[in-house]
């Protein structure tokens, strides 16, 4: 991080240095580090909210200007003080954004259980992002059959796994994208059984009333703001509403009002939000859950890789564009 970031995140606000004199060696008499050669990074918004002093975003550890930023990756271990990691095995964790990283917090390693699926699937899929589809979706919004689901930012990494996991539960799913290429996605590639397009919209009350016109049980929120107001007036009685992320207010300088909370008393609506970090308990249960769907192919998956560290600033960036299609990750290097 070059500089702490004050509105819309820059390519600039980040840089690459080299380093030629570090040894990849673990530190004398460490017996709790992993040392690890990063293959994939994964691009999340929440980042961007560690990027600034003071925020309301920060529930980690903040970067620090003139420092490595840190995100989840998958990695191979090179050297290992502890006795739970060995050499050559893979693991997914929070890491740094650099070529090799000592990992101190051994205690929030994932070792790679399957290797039958693309190792660069424990960046999304399998990893904290598919986790907190599985959480966000099953364990907070209580789905039935035959509900009416909506979901913002359906075509990237949380919102394509939710809108198939509420398919494969029975409901009626609508998404809502930023491009017509990712609408088409939605309905063709992931199965949803309609989407719109966000920027196309004259008012987002209408289009969700004409895609939900006995209204909304459920709303997957990845971006707040005017889509949650609008999805507020379309609510059903008892719906419920996951607020999984607000990606439309993480750059701004002032956050944006929801204007339509009064539906949540005379719609007896729920609304929970929730940090996937608080349920890594449930991780297993979700693998056993979606690895027989992967393998039976009932999920499909989409990402969008880009190469070399030189162009992870950009990657990152893109995300609060949507130059992405499908789940950003970074590619580091060979497995
Ligand atoms: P995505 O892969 O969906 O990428 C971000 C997408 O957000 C973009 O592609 C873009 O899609 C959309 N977007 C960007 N800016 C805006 C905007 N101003 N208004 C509306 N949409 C916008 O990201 P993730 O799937 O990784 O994350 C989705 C959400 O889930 C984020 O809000 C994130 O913070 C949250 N999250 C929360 C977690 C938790 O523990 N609660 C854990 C992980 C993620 P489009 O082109 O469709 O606009």
């Amino acid at each position: 991080l070059t500089k702490y970031v004050n509105g819309f995140v820059e390519e600039s606000d980040m840089e690459v240095t080299t380093n030629e004199t570090i040894l990849l060696e673990l530190p004398q008499g460490s017996n709790d580090i992993v040392l690890v050669k990063n293959l994939y990074l994964s691009c999340d918004p929440f980042m961007r909210g560690l990027m600034v002093e003071m925020s309301e975003f920060h529930y980690m550890e903040a970067f620090v200007p003139g420092s490595v930023i840190r995100g989840f990756g998958v990695s191979r271990v090179l050297k290992s003080g502890h006795p739970d990691f060995k050499e050559g095995e893979y693991v997914w964790a929070i890491t740094g954004w650099e070529e090799y990283s000592l990992i101190t917090d051994t205690e929030k390693i994932f070792k790679i259980p399957f290797t039958d699926v693309p190792l660069s699937y424990y960046t999304g899929l399998l990893g904290m992002t598919g986790f907190t589809a599985y959480v966000g979706f099953n364990e907070i919004c209580n789905p039935k059959k035959g509900e009416y689901v909506f979901v913002s930012a359906a075509s990237g990494a949380v919102g394509q796994i939710v809108g198939q996991l509420a398919k494969l539960m029975g409901c009626y799913v609508v998404g809502s994208a930023g491009s017509d290429e990712k609408v088409e996605l939605l309905k063709t590639k992931f199965g949803f059984d309609d989407a719109f397009n966000y920027k196309k919209e004259k008012s987002l009350g209408a289009a969700l009333k004409r895609c939900f016109p006995k209204g909304i049980d459920i709303y997957f929120d990845n971006v707040g703001g005017a889509m949650l107001d609008a999805a507020l007036l379309n609510m059903r009685d008892n719906g419920r509403i996951s607020a999984c992320g607000m990606i439309s207010q993480y750059n701004l300088k002032e956050l944006e009002g929801v204007h339509f909370l009064v539906k949540m008393i005379t719609k007896r609506l729920t609304m929970k939000g929730f940090l996937v970090g608080d349920y890594f308990n449930l991780y297993p249960k979700f693998l056993e859950v979606i690895m027989p769907y992967i393998k039976n192919g009932k999920i499909t998956y989409l990402e969008d890789k880009t190469e070399g560290i030189e162009n992870a600033p950009a990657a990152l960036v893109g995300l609060f564009t949507g130059k992405n299609v499908g789940k950003q990750l970074v590619v580091l290097a060979d497995e």
